[in-house]
């Protein structure tokens, strides 16, 4: 089932998520509607407070976008394809970072029509369970990485915006003021 996606202004994004303790059947049908709401939206990633959940859960795919965008992928040390390990589920993840500050563009179902350049470490280091509930690691870089961290800073409550440099910011000023004015409203007719 495709998922109303939650825009900026709603308390939900805020909020840090939960820890899974146990893989539900309510959270295997969460995970499946997160794919799905992904896809729909032409999304790279998508963290479960994105869909009302304040949840350690995050899904991702990075192989339509691969061509522009590449990854890599570190499996025990040694390279692999980043296809391998999508689509990705991460539930509970711990990210570390493992590279320099980069710059790269990016954008956020929650903050549609938004997007900007955000210096992120170029590749970190993760774990986290999977679907099943059983333990993953690995090291990635480029887009991977950088969604990576767009995501668990979701599962956090903190969004692309607060790592937007200032300037940066007051650029999007009025257009967040309306984006959260709007979805403020919205909430208040329900
Ligand atoms: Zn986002």
């Amino acid at each position: 089932m495709i998922l109303p996606i939650v825009k900026y202004g709603h308390p939900v994004l805020r909020q840090r998520g939960a820890v899974i303790e146990k893989i539900t059947p309510e959270i295997k049908q969460l995970i499946a509607d997160m794919f799905e709401t992904m896809a729909a939206n032409h999304g790279v990633g998508l963290a479960a407070q994105q869909v009302g959940h304040a949840l350690q859960l995050t899904v991702m795919d990075v192989r339509e976008v691969a061509k522009d965008r590449p990854s890599t992928l570190e499996l025990k040390g040694k390279p692999a394809e980043a296809a391998e390990i999508m689509p990705l589920v991460l539930i509970n993840p711990v990210v570390t970072p493992a590279g320099e500050p980069a710059t790269g563009g990016e954008g956020c179902l929650s903050f549609p029509e938004i997007f900007a350049e955000i210096s992120r470490p170029e590749s970190v280091d993760v774990k986290a369970l999977n679907e099943k509930g059983k333990p993953v690691e690995f090291r990635c870089g480029g887009l991977l990485a950088r969604a990576v961290q767009h995501e668990t800073d979701h599962l956090n409550g903190i969004l692309f915006i607060d790592r937007m440099e200032r300037k940066q910011k007051e650029e999007f000023r009025d257009e967040l003021d309306a984006l959260q004015a709007a979805t403020k409203a919205e909430l208040k007719k329900k």
